[in-house]
């Protein structure tokens, strides 16, 4: 008896996806917390528990990488006794991949740039214009050539301090996205503050728009319609402060200590790595629009959408399609080759 009533149970669910034409829709669960000094909101369809351990992997991250957090891996080598140190398998691979970065897009990207970043007070909210002459002592202190990583173990000069949070936010949506695909999920979407990253598609099948913010308003600029990528925005607008009618952002250039001047109020990085994503649209907006469509071109393993301080949008040309300008801009749109 029970197991006819199960059979037509069954039939009444097949029957019904047949006459509704689709399968029951999957639930979606929402984490909404603050890590890495920002908003986070997890969407993960189907998997409540992936989606709280998915918020687990990124806060223990977070506890790992802060440099404010006196109990954190960071903070611990960054106020080191001694020249060498060893580090934890997690910071081992995340140090490893952010020289990388570092050198393939000569220094504009720098983990070492703490120094400089703690003098404007960007890490502690304390907000400052540092003397000229501070700079040029902190400067020689900026140099991701100089740490020597073996194996785990960590040599650096004295002084030097390490800052991950040019691709911190990318690395652990990268490790987010790592749990929640082993667990088997298909379609979520995380977002990280500036950094978005999907998984899959929408539960219908359709893409993911991703909204791109205007610098210049509260409106967004536009959206870039996306499946299994991540979707990562540096922006002068993100943070910054003002001191005698002159703003000051956090994104700084490694060669000469000051919010990077390149012409740049936006950019944005799409790819399949958030690190890389992470990392290069923090380098990209330091390089400024010429040398960054440069960069794309000797790479084209991402897509970028740029934003000039004259309002004009470059994009470069694997987002043609994808990307759609909002209705209400009206911008001068370029497409790189
Ligand atoms: P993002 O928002 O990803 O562009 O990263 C900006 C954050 O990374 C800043 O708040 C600093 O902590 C750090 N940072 C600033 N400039 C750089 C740089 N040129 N290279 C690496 N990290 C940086
Ligand atoms: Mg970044």
């Amino acid at each position: 008896m029970a197991r006819l009533i199960c059979r037509l149970g069954s039939a009444l669910l097949i029957l019904s996806v047949f006459l509704t034409g689709c399968a029951p829709k999957p639930t979606p669960h929402e984490q909404r917390f603050v890590a890495m000094d920002t908003y986070m909101h997890f969407t993960v369809y189907g998997d409540s528990s992936a989606a709280v351990q998915a918020q687990e992997e990124v806060q223990q991250l977070d506890q790992l990488l802060s440099v404010t957090d006196e109990s954190s891996e960071v903070y611990a080598v960054n106020h080191r006794a001694a020249q060498t140190c060893d580090l934890s398998p997690e910071l081992t691979a995340l140090l490893e991949q952010a020289l990388i970065l570092a050198r393939q897009t000569q220094g504009a990207f720098d983990p070492t740039v703490y120094p400089v970043v703690r003098a404007w007070g960007f890490t502690t909210e304390r907000y400052q214009v540092p003397e000229q002459e501070e700079l040029d002592r902190l400067l020689p202190l900026v140099d991701h050539t100089a740490p020597l990583l073996n194996e785990n173990s960590l040599a650096l000069p004295p002084d030097m301090q390490l800052d991950f949070g040019g691709i911190a936010k990318g690395w652990a949506g990268d490790r987010a996205a790592q749990l929640l695909r082993g667990k088997g999920v298909t379609s979520a979407i995380l977002r990280l503050g500036g950094n978005i990253h999907t998984i899959g598609t929408k539960p219908d099948g359709s893409l993911w728009n991703i909204g791109i913010d205007d610098p210049d308003s509260d409106d967004a600029l536009g959206t870039v319609a996306v499946s299994d990528l991540a979707v990562v925005t540096s922006g002068s607008y993100q943070r910054f402060f003002t001191s005698n009618g002159q703003t000051y952002h956090h994104i700084i250039d490694p060669a000469t200590g000051r919010p990077a001047a390149s012409g740049l109020t936006s950019v944005t990085v799409v790819g399949k790595y958030g690190a890389r994503c992470d990392a290069l649209s923090t380098a990209l907006f330091v390089m400024g629009l010429e040398d960054a469509a440069r960069f794309w071109r000797e790479h084209r393993d991402f897509e970028a959408v740029f934003i000039s301080e004259d309002g004009s949008v470059s994009v470069t040309a694997g987002l043609e399609d994808s990307f759609t300008l909002s209705p209400s801009q009206n911008r001068k749109l370029e497409v790189l080759t």
